[in-house]
C-alpha cells in the first residue's frame, strides 16, 4: 500500500516521491523493481537527450544553460549526471561540478546523480530505471549526461533518443576517438568554449571526420557554444528540436526505441542468468574441481565452460 501512494505521488510529479524511487532502484530494493513495473505505462513521453564528452568540456555549464533554456519555454525537465569516477554517492549532491545550483529550488527541475555500480546489475542498468522515472514524473525533458567514455557510459547515452557530442577547442581526443570509430558519430555536435581561438580550427577537423563518415539521412550539425555566457545555447536548442522533428518523421525515435528496449530487455537478462549462474556455482564441488584442473593447466576454461553448461543443459532437460 505504501509503495502504492509513492508511485502515485511520483506520477503526480512530487520531487520528493522521485528521489526517493530513484533510491529505491538505485539499491536494487524489490520495491523499485515494482514500483517500475507499476509506473512503466507512463513512460515514454519524454525526450531523452543525451550529452557525453570530456571531463571540463563543459557539459555541467552547457545543461545548466539548457535547462534554463527549457524552463523559459514551460517545460519541466529532469538531469541525470553519471558519473562511475566518482567516488560519491548521490549524497555529495554534483557540489562543485555541475553549475546547476541556481535550479536547484526549482520545483520544475530535478537534478540527480549517479556513481555507484552496485545496484541493477550496474551502473547503466540503475541509471535506465531513474531515467524512467523522470520520465513517468512528467518531466519533458530528460538531459542525461555521462562523464568519461567506459562501456557503461556508452550504454547509457545509447539510449537518448538524440546523442550530443560536446567537445572543447585544443582537445583531440575525442575527434581521434570518432575517427577510430571507436565513438559512434553523435547525433549532435557542440564545440563549447566557442571564445577559444582554435574554435573554427576545431570545427574544421570535426568537418573533415564527418565527411569520411557514412551519410545517413541526418546531416550532423555543428553547433557552436559559450556555455558560461549561454552563447549559442538558443541554436543547440534549434539542433535538438530539428533531430527530434527528423527521426519522427522518419520512424527512427521508435526504430531507436525498440533497439534500445532491446538491448535494455537483453541485459538484465544477461545480468540475471549470471547472477544465477553464481549462486548455483557458488557450493558446486565439481565446479571446484574443473576450476582445479583449469588452474593446473590440464583443462582449457572453453573445455571447462562447455562440460559446466553441458550438465545445466542435461539438469534442465531431466
Ligand atoms: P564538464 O566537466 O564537461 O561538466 O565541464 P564544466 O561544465 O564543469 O566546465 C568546465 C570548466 O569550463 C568550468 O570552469 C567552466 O566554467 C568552464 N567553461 C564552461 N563553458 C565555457 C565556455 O564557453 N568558455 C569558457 N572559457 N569556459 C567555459
Amino acid at each position: 500500500m505504501a509503495e502504492d501512494s509513492l508511485a502515485q505521488r511520483l506520477l503526480a510529479g512530487d520531487k520528493r516521491a522521485l528521489a526517493r524511487a530513484i533510491t529505491l532502484v538505485e539499491s536494487d530494493d524489490p520495491a523499485g523493481w515494482e514500483l517500475v513495473r507499476e509506473v512503466y505505462p507512463h513512460t515514454g513521453r519524454a525526450t531523452v537527450i543525451g550529452l557525453t564528452g570530456a571531463p571540463g568540456a563543459g557539459k555541467s555549464t552547457l545543461i545548466g544553460a539548457l535547462v534554463k533554456s527549457r524552463r523559459a519555454a514551460g517545460r519541466e525537465v529532469a538531469v541525470l549526471s553519471i558519473d562511475p569516477s566518482s567516488p560519491f554517492t548521490h549524497g555529495a549532491l554534483l557540489g562543485d561540478r555541475i553549475r546547476l545550483t541556481e535550479h536547484f529550488l526549482d520545483p520544475g527541475v530535478f537534478i540527480r546523480s549517479m556513481a555507484s555500480r552496485g545496484a541493477l546489475g550496474g551502473l547503466s542498468e540503475a541509471a535506465l530505471q531513474a531515467a524512467l522515472l523522470m520520465d513517468a514524473a512528467g518531466k519533458d525533458d530528460v538531459f542525461l549526461e555521462t562523464v568519461g567514455v567506459g562501456q557503461a557510459e556508452v550504454d547509457i547515452i545509447d539510449h537518448a533518443d538524440t546523442i550530443v557530442l560536446v567537445l572543447m577547442p585544443g582537445s583531440g581526443d575525442s575527434i581521434q576517438a570518432l575517427k577510430a570509430g571507436i565513438m559512434e558519430i553523435p547525433d549532435v555536435i557542440v564545440v563549447n568554449k566557442a571564445d577559444h581561438p582554435l574554435t573554427d580550427t576545431m570545427v574544421r577537423e570535426i568537418r573533415g571526420v564527418l565527411s569520411l563518415a557514412p551519410q545517413r539521412g541526418w546531416r550532423v550539425p555543428i553547433v557552436k557554444t559559450e556555455a558560461v555566457r549561454a552563447e549559442g545555447v538558443e541554436a543547440l536548442v534549434e539542433q535538438l528540436e530539428a533531430h527530434r522533428v527528423h527521426i519522427e518523421a522518419e520512424g527512427t525515435l521508435s526504430e531507436r526505441r525498440r533497439r534500445n528496449l532491446r538491448n535494455e530487455v537483453l541485459g538484465l537478462c544477461t545480468f540475471r542468468l549470471r547472477r544465477g549462474l553464481e549462486e548455483r556455482l557458488a557450493l558446486d564441488e565439481d565446479f571446484t574441481s574443473l576450476l582445479d584442473e583449469v588452474v593446473a593447466r590440464r583443462l582449457d576454461p572453453a573445455s571447462a565452460a562447455k562440460t559446466i553448461l553441458e550438465r545445466f543443459d542435461a539438469g534442465e532437460a531431466a
